[in-house]
């Protein structure tokens, strides 16, 4: 099945809406079979399930290993996986590279977790030595460890507080000039020495945080959305009112357990 016969369908799988619509956006899920484990999933769902809430229509492409990269691609979305899994998208994120990095420099907004965080950075190398070379469109560099690194996490960020849960061997460290995604108030983070968590840089954002983070951090979701809503449309993001009421009690509890 071609790309744009895969969008088709699955935009098809959508409700129409377009008559009412305030305009396309087209997600890109990066890997799903291979990247997507600890329900990371659920960011996909979330983002595709608030664009539609806020009044505009998703089309949503799931980006395989040697399948033709989306023509039109206004927000992009990654998730974790085993180190084994990181092997086997290399060679398509290699043949990629160029768009992916000409994509983060227009400011296309992303979200990779945990395993595609690591490799949208300098490279991973995995506790057992295998150094996957990553895209560098993030300035950091991850070793893997023999222990690892679980547990619930809550972050300072831009967009407030956000809480997670992390599950990495990975120990990443960020380059002189890299801006982490957040400070950690509970959890590990990048190292589990220097207080950040994740990297960000520009619209690009690499985490740790499964959860999944989207559907527990609405104003996370609906920072990216906003921004890729603009870029599809050429005209501000007009948001919706959406009903966080459960997502923010969950939120405000783990803060509260862990912080205050
Ligand atoms: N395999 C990587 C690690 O263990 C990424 C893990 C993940 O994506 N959860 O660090």
């Amino acid at each position: 099945m071609t790309q744009t016969e895969l969008a088709s369908q699955t935009a098809a799988a959508l409700p129409d809406d377009a008559g009412r619509s305030k305009g396309t956006i087209h997600v890109v899920h990066l890997y799903p079979r291979e990247m997507s484990i600890y329900g990371d999933l659920g960011n996909t769902r979330c983002l595709t399930a608030r664009i539609r809430r806020h009044g505009y229509t998703p089309v949503l492409h799931q980006h395989h290993p040697g399948a033709p990269f989306p023509e039109v691609a206004h927000l992009l979305v990654g998730g974790g996986g085993q180190d084994s899994g990181q092997a086997r998208v290399e060679d398509d994120l290699a043949l990629v590279a160029d768009r992916l990095r000409s994509l983060a420099a227009d400011g296309v907004p992303m979200l990779m977790i945990c395993g595609m965080y690591q490799l949208f950075g300098n490279a991973f190398i995995t506790v057992a030595g295998q150094r996957l070379p990553g895209l560098g469109i993030l300035d950091v560099t991850t070793q893997g460890n023999a222990k690892r690194m679980v547990g619930p996490v809550v972050l300072r960020t831009d967009v407030g507080e956000v809480v997670g849960y992390e599950n990495h061997s990975g120990s990443t460290t960020l380059g002189a000039g890299q801006s982490p995604f957040g400070t950690v108030l509970s959890g590990i983070g990048n190292n589990g020495t220097d207080g950040t968590e994740g990297a960000r840089s520009g619209n690009v954002i690499g985490s740790y945080l499964h959860g999944p983070v989207l559907p527990a951090n609405p104003a996370l979701a609906d920072s990216l959305i906003g921004i890729a809503a603009e870029q599809a449309t050429g005209r501000p993001f007009e948001p919706e009112p959406q009903d966080d009421a459960f997502a923010d009690e969950a939120r405000t509890r783990q803060v509260r357990r862990l912080v205050r």
